[in-house]
């Protein structure tokens, strides 16, 4: 089981700030803003790269479940960014989808 799965399934702790039935929130254990939680699908999808079309729908709920966490640590109105890595160039260092809620703070663009 895949170390985002053990949090789902409860066998590692998380600090959960939003849950349905397809979706789980958590903060980001070394977090890069004053707001960092991570969304990802309760459904196991290593990345992007290997979602098919029928996880379209899932998929979609990660990113309106991710409007909901912003809404809830109350950087909506601020402005904020959502971010998926995919693959050793982005970084991508968790094979579970996992789509990360940053903000409180200004950001940069281009990003790092
Ligand atoms: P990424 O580099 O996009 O794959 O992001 C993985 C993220 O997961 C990083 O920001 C880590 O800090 C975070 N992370 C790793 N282990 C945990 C954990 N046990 N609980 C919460 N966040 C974690
Ligand atoms: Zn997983």
């Amino acid at each position: 089981m895949c170390l985002f799965c053990k949090i789902i399934a409860r066998e590692i702790p998380g600090t959960i700030v939003y849950e349905d039935d397809d979706v789980l929130a958590f903060e980001d254990i070394r977090p890069v803003a004053p707001t960092h939680t991570l969304v990802i699908p309760k459904r196991h999808i290593a990345s992007i790269d290997e979602a098919k079309p029928e996880d379209a729908e899932l998929l979609g709920k990660v990113l309106l479940a991710a409007s909901k966490v912003a809404k809830q640590a109350g950087i909506q109105e601020g402005g904020w960014r959502l971010v998926i890595n995919n693959g050793a160039n982005a970084g991508q260092t968790v094979f579970h989808i996992h789509a990360h809620v940053l903000g409180g703070r200004g950001m940069q663009w281009p990003p790092g």
